[in-house]
């Protein structure tokens, strides 16, 4: 379905789900309405989150175009863990926290992910991405474990060793996109 927010046409899904509050999701690229059955007034939840959606979409577009541009690397599944192993330990001693698990899976919506005991998890499709997003993102899940949130203290820590993690932050959605074009495609 298409809807049209100031000069841009969204395409948009519908997802019904058993749930009490609808929720707005971009994390294939596209838009997605996961509404609870009965939903009716989705127009009127755009409309409420039309700024939020035409912003999200304009960031997504800049990506997919940029995707075009950018180079899988060619790296096997033992490696990526090698260097995410060793990465992890070498963090985690600057950092001074404990890890406990390392996991190696392939995420639906992240690259990486931290648990409350202190178990990290890695996108197993980081194995495309150039050596300095992998040390990023393993970096971003270390800091997780000092600071759960996105807060001020952990943009500190991660600007402190990556003054352009914005840049590295933006890559990683451009990744994200190239290798979902990727999948859908095979
Ligand atoms: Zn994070």
């Amino acid at each position: 379905m298409l809807v049209k927010i100031y000069d841009r046409e969204i395409e948009y899904e519908i997802d019904y789900r058993n749930i009490k509050y609808p929720r707005l999701e971009f994390k294939t690229g596209k838009l997605l309405l996961v509404l609870p059955r009965n939903y009716k007034d989705e127009r009127k939840l755009i409309e409420k989150y039309k700024d939020w959606i035409y912003r999200k979409s304009l960031i997504i577009e800049e990506a997919k175009k940029k995707a075009k541009e950018k180079k899988i690397e060619e790296r096997g599944e033992e490696e990526l863990k090698n260097i995410v192993e060793k990465l992890a330990q070498k963090f985690a001693k600057e950092l001074r926290v404990n890890i406990n698990k390392i996991y190696f899976r392939k995420l639906k919506s992240k690259w990486g992910s931290c648990s409350n005991k202190g178990n990290l998890s890695f996108n197993i499709l980081l194995k495309y991405l150039p050596y300095d997003l992998i040390k990023y993102v393993v970096f971003h899940e270390i800091v997780h474990l000092k600071e759960r949130r996105h807060n001020k203290k952990f943009w500190e820590i991660i600007s402190k060793k990556f003054k352009d993690y914005e840049k590295k932050e933006k890559d990683l959605l451009i990744y994200w996109f190239l290798l979902q074009k990727d999948i859908h495609n095979k």
